[in-house]
């Protein structure tokens, strides 16, 4: 079954959320998403990575933006650039040897994300899980912990600004 943008929640105006999906989801930090996927980076991504001495052309792959869904404007697009990859391999710049990340306290808000995605709803913000989703370890409809969402959605929203 296709589970890419399927909403798991949405964040209302007040705060408040309302699940849509009982899902089951804790990272294994298999880094599957780090050595598979083209990442994209924002400006603003980009702009914080070189606030932290990383040099643009160490961030970023080429200098041609390719065009992503916007979290803040419906159906509207944003420029982004591809994370930088090692040499001849798929996988990121910045994961090192030990399956970490070494830029994880300024890194790209869809690695904060994934293997979700926000987009944004007329009054409200909808998460969803992402539209290119390659990870294995979310469970749908899971009986005995239907909090999980919530709880997932709650550690989203505090880690995140979802205004800017
Ligand atoms: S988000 Fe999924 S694919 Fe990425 S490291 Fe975590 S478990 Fe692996
Ligand atoms: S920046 Fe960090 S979290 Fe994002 S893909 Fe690279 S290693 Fe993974």
């Amino acid at each position: 079954m296709d589970i890419s943008n399927t909403p798991i929640a949405n964040i209302n105006k007040d705060g408040t959320i309302d699940v849509l999906l009982d899902i089951y989801f804790e990272c294994t930090f298999c880094t599957d998403c780090c050595k598979l996927n083209n990442i994209p980076a924002t400006e603003q991504d980009i702009l914080n990575m070189m606030d932290n001495g990383i040099e643009i052309d160490q961030a970023i792959e080429v200098l041609s933006p390719i065009l992503i869904p916007s979290k803040n404007l419906e159906n509207g697009l944003i420029k982004a650039y591809i994370l930088r990859k090692k040499p001849f391999v798929k996988e990121c710049a910045f994961l090192d040897e030990k399956g970490r990340c070494k830029v994880h306290e300024f890194k790209p808000l869809a690695c904060q994300l994934y293997p979700f995605s926000i987009r944004k709803r007329n009054s409200f913000y909808q998460v969803i899980i992402h539209p290119d989703c390659i990870c294995n370890f979310i469970e749908i409809n899971v009986e005995e912990d239907k909090t999980n969402t919530l709880q997932i959605v709650s550690d989203l929203m505090s880690t995140l600004s979802i205004d800017d």
